[in-house]
């Protein structure tokens, strides 16, 4: 079976579109890590489209803002006002979807969670030392995560769990190697790593061939439909950054 593994779609049905144009019929099933809603100003079609695809999502701390489960006085003031609005959008029924999403997932070989194993929805995995420390939280040869928004590989290289990070390879598909992985597909909605295209990935979880992909889509449409909502103007030109 081959997955089309995505993340932090956060609201951008642009985004989300293009890259289901992108990956067209290279996939049977999806694997979604969480976030879909939050920032962005589309939530009610970014669930609706998810729920049209075989798919698992995860739950992320973005959809449990939205669901009023999470205390979001740690959040800054332009992410609070999003969470409002986003909360206040959500129809009765994405927001069951939403209630419902697990915080991991286990299949085959590989385990998935939004944040990190060892907190599913809140660690950031920002650097080797963080994911050596989660090695131990997930038994698996493989975990995906999100949460970052940055695409990456950690990689477990001895016994003695040391871990480095290797920058992912757009449009190539790498064959998993046996070695212990953490592997980020990097996020559809709102990339943080100073490329603004979307991104994500292919896994053929019989081959364990991986491939992260990145594709441009119409930022300047997303931008006028958050302009129309009165989005904060900081989470409207950060898109076209990628930061
Ligand atoms: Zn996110």
């Amino acid at each position: 079976m081959r997955v089309l593994v995505i993340s932090d779609i956060h609201a951008n049905l642009t985004a989300f579109e293009t890259v289901l144009a992108d990956a067209r019929n290279e996939w049977e099933y999806v694997w979604c890590l969480g976030d879909v809603v939050g920032y962005g100003p589309d939530p009610n079609e970014c669930v609706d489209l998810l729920k049209t695809l075989p798919h698992l999502c995860l739950a992320g701390n973005h959809d449990w803002a939205a669901l009023g489960r999470l205390d979001i006085r740690t959040f800054n003031p332009d992410a609070r006002k999003a969470v409002d609005w986003t909360r206040d959008t959500l129809t009765a029924e994405n927001l069951a979807y939403l209630e419902a999403l697990p915080t991991t997932f286990v299949i085959g070989n590989y385990t998935l969670a939004h944040g990190s194993p060892r907190e599913p929805v809140w660690e950031y995995i920002l650097e080797p030392l963080i994911a050596a420390l989660n090695f131990s939280h997930f038994e698996t040869s493989y975990c995906l995560v999100g949460h970052t928004h940055q695409p990456i590989i950690y990689e477990q290289m001895d016994e003695q769990g040391d871990t480095e990070a290797v920058a992912p390879v757009y449009r190539q598909r790498i064959r998993l190697n046996g070695h212990r992985q953490i592997i980020n597909p990097g996020s559809v909605g709102q990339p943080r790593d100073a490329n603004p295209d979307a991104a994500y990935a292919i896994l053929d979880v019989e081959t364990n061939q991986f491939e992260h992909r990145r594709v441009p889509y119409n930022i300047k449409a997303v931008q006028a439909r958050m302009r129309k909502f009165d989005m904060p103007e900081r989470l409207i030109s950060r898109l076209e950054h990628g930061w």
